[in-house]
């Protein structure tokens, strides 16, 4: 877990055992395995870099969506933007255009200094279709699902023995469609978007995200073997975020991500 935050990087010292860095969680097969397959790239990329020893990075970054939570790690990824680094970024296509054009609309002048090709190294932007796709080894699909914004996918990654599934940012609430199905039934480990709380529910709605009881409804509809709850709100301190953890009922475990946690996933 690189990065646990939604929306906005929380630093402070009421932050700090949960951590402020927005969404990124790289994958590896083996814990002592620098990841080569990355969720996201939210602030939290920049915790990749260690990972790696500063060394080059070579793998992919699958991005959900092109909110700023989810992208603003990739200028400030020194192991990714680095001349020997070799890099393959898959984010949802829309509106027929590339995938550098994409993510240039935030990462241009005068929003940024650089622009995507701008990066050191040898990067590639491809703006993918839903569907199943072979990257870093890992079967890979990708599926639309209900969000606030720009197209949003949630993806489910497989290594042929582990399934995980990761909707960072969804509302799951008003039906279960068929993509989500897909996506999470029967997973090992549910990475779901939980930032906001029942009282909150009008929050949720209008920002389109999740609250802790729809993830859990979630993962235990669809039979998530384990569920952890991701994209915790960036004014939910420490403190409170224990006490969502202390008042847990659910009928799957459930576990609040945090960040530099290693997750090991069984099947
Ligand atoms: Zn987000
Ligand atoms: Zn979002």
């Amino acid at each position: 877990m690189l990065g646990v935050r939604g929306s906005t990087a929380a630093p402070g010292a009421d932050f700090v055992r949960y951590g402020g860095h927005t969404s990124c969680i790289g994958v590896s097969r083996h814990a002592e395995e620098a990841p080569s397959l990355v969720l996201d790239a939210g602030t939290g990329l920049r915790n990749l870099s260690a990972h790696w020893d500063f060394r080059p990075f070579r793998g992919s970054i699958l991005l959900s969506h092109l909110h700023w939570d989810h992208v603003q790690g990739i200028p400030f990824f020194v192991s990714g933007d680095n001349v020997d680094a070799e890099v393959e970024l898959y984010l949802p296509a829309q509106d027929g255009r590339s995938g550098e054009d994409l993510l240039a609309q935030s990462m241009a002048p005068p929003a940024f200094p650089i622009t995507p090709s701008g990066l050191l190294g040898d990067w590639t932007f491809r703006a993918i279709e839903p569907g199943v796709h072979a990257i870093e080894g890992y079967s890979v699909t990708a599926a639309d699902i209900r969000h606030k914004g720009g197209r949003t996918f949630g993806y489910r990654v497989s290594d042929g023995s582990v399934d995980i599934a990761y909707l960072p940012d969804h509302v799951a609430t008003g039906g279960l469609t068929d993509a989500v199905e897909a996506l999470v039934a029967g997973v090992d480990l549910l990475i779901h978007d939980a930032q906001f709380l029942e009282p909150e529910r009008a929050l949720a709605d209008a920002y389109g995200h999740s609250t802790v009881d729809d993830a859990i409804a979630l993962a235990s509809q669809l039979k998530a073997r384990r569920l952890m709850l991701f994209h915790h709100g960036p004014g939910r301190t420490d403190a409170q975020l224990d006490v969502i953890a202390d008042g847990l009922d659910a009928p799957v475990p459930v576990d609040l991500a945090r960040e530099g946690d290693l997750v090991e996933v069984v099947a």
